[in-house]
């Protein structure tokens, strides 16, 4: 008798693309949306080319060796684990992560000189709570065109600070609650649908070895073409013909993963060119500038993470992270973004930013930190495969525009991305979920990829 083979087989749509043996999907970009689309439509034995700008892929992951420690100078956390496919990828494929337990031993107020104690962290926690508690209230109140910063400041009118701590308060709003995380200016965010996105729980984790683990276990097996910058992407009822580096693919479909700001600055040609709700929405939606400074040093020379609030609270350099016990090696990584990173990113060099930040430690820590044995500094802001870290709403910009974004246009050209998930956008997941939805799109109604089976 012949042994029973228990195979995951996926389910198809009969008459959809995937069940067309003819179909061949050319898949735009080789982060996580398209890599996901990429495997999820492969395993379902559906013909796919990925067609990658770069010479590597990951896109907005990219985790680099810097000297003996490997960073991520993209995407660095899973933020919450459950109900996240990346996780569900991950622990399907035997890879790691651990709860990011960074200790924060410094913060310091750069007004006033002096490394503050428990009572610092306690008003700034308070007040970035706080914030998030009266957001709805907050939005009722001051409507759809308010931005961010509007909100911070109705809230912090309402409450009776010192001069110091209203600073530090105001340092915990724009740069916990906006700058870090939704990476545009507190001035432009818009407040309307500022932290509706639901909690994925679990809390932030790191993947041990960095996000180049998840990456590389989810392009096994794709057939990838690296260096290949696509510039045009005609469509019709035939199919879909793509022109990337003087080379022409072929295709019954094409799925574009780049990143709304590649979209927004037009530098692929569409033919017949993107809808006007497409165009539209993309003129409303507006892409942030989180960036990284990576300082690696022979030894160990400070202690702990160093949160630092500048003379004005404008979010000058304001977290460094320790990340020592991940990478093996004494390594700090500084975040900065929104206003202040719009400021420096066209007129400080490397040099300079790293200057800054060195700066910006030593008055922190009251030591003189050595000369760091190596260095990255990050440019996803004029990176032209990325042109932005990820996609914001600012006043005026609803969750429908990313819907627009999403749209198909025709029955042939299809979109994925982190700027295409309505509900999550901004995150790695968003992007996987993207690439989930696409394939289910084209026909894939049960995804057989481990992990991912009840996506
Ligand atoms: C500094 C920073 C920190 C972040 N931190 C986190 C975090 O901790 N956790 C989290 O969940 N998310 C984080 N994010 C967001 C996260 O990285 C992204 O949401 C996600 O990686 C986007 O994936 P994607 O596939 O949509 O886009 P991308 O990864 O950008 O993939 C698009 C691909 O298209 C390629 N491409 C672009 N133009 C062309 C072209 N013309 N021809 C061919 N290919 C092209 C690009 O090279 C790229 O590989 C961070 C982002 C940044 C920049």
């Amino acid at each position: 008798m012949l042994p029973l083979l228990l195979m995951a087989c996926a389910e198809i749509e009969p008459g959809s693309p995937a069940d067309d043996p003819n179909t061949h999907v050319l898949v735009i970009g080789a982060g996580m949306a398209g890599l996901t689309a990429a495997r999820s439509l492969h395993e379902a034995g559906v013909r796919v080319t990925v067609i990658e700008a770069r010479d590597r892929i990951g896109g907005r992951t990219a985790t680099f060796d810097v000297g003996p420690a490997a960073v991520d100078l993209g995407a660095a956390w899973l933020h919450g684990v459950r109900g996240n496919p990346v996780a569900d990828f991950a622990d399907a494929h035997g890879l790691t992560y651990v709860p990011d337990e960074t200790r924060w031993s410094t913060l310091y107020d750069e007004a006033s000189g002096q490394a503050l104690g428990d009572g610092g962290w306690e008003v700034m926690d308070e007040a970035y709570s706080g914030f998030v508690s009266a957001l709805e209230d907050l939005k009722e109140r001051l409507g759809p065109e308010a931005t961010t910063a509007d909100a911070r400041d109705a809230y912090l009118n309402e409450q009776d600070l010192s001069e110091r701590d209203r600073r530090l308060a105001q340092h915990a709003v724009d740069q916990w609650a906006v700058e870090l995380s939704y990476a545009g200016p507190v001035e432009e965010v818009g407040l309307a649908y500022f932290w509706d996105e639901p909690e994925l729980r679990g809390g932030d984790q790191l993947p041990t070895g960095g996000y180049r683990t998840i990456v590389d276990a989810l392009a096994e097996g794709l057939d990838i073409r690296l260096e290949r910058v696509v510039t045009e992407v005609q469509h019709d009822a035939d199919g879909v013909t793509i022109v990337a580096g003087g080379e022409t693919f072929e295709g019954t479909h094409a799925l574009v993963t780049v990143p709304v700001g590649v979209l927004r600055a037009g530098s692929i040609q569409f033919d017949p060119p993107l809808s006007e709700a497409k165009t539209d929405a993309l003129s409303r939606l507006d892409v942030g500038n989180l960036e990284k400074v990576v300082l690696v040093f022979e030894e160990r020379w400070w202690d702990g993470s160093v949160e630092f609030v500048d003379r004005d609270a404008s979010g000058v350099f304001p977290e460094h992270y320790d990340l020592s016990d991940l990478t093996g090696a004494p390594t700090l990584v500084c975040l900065y973004g929104g206003g202040f990173s719009r400021e420096v990113q066209g007129t400080w060099t490397d040099e300079e930013l790293i200057a800054g930040v060195l700066e910006t430690l030593a008055a922190a820590t009251g030591k003189t930190p050595p000369t760091p044995s190596y260095t990255a500094v990050t440019r996803w802001t004029s990176d032209p495969f990325a042109l932005g870290s990820y996609v914001f709403l600012p006043p005026g910009a609803t969750p429908d525009d990313i819907e627009a974004v999403a749209a198909p246009e025709g029955d042939r050209l299809l979109f994925a991305g982190e700027g295409t998930e309505r509900d999550y956008y901004g995150n790695v997941h968003a992007a996987v979920m993207s690439g989930l939805r696409e394939a289910h799109r084209l026909g894939v109604n049960k995804i057989v990829v481990p992990g991912w089976e009840r996506w």
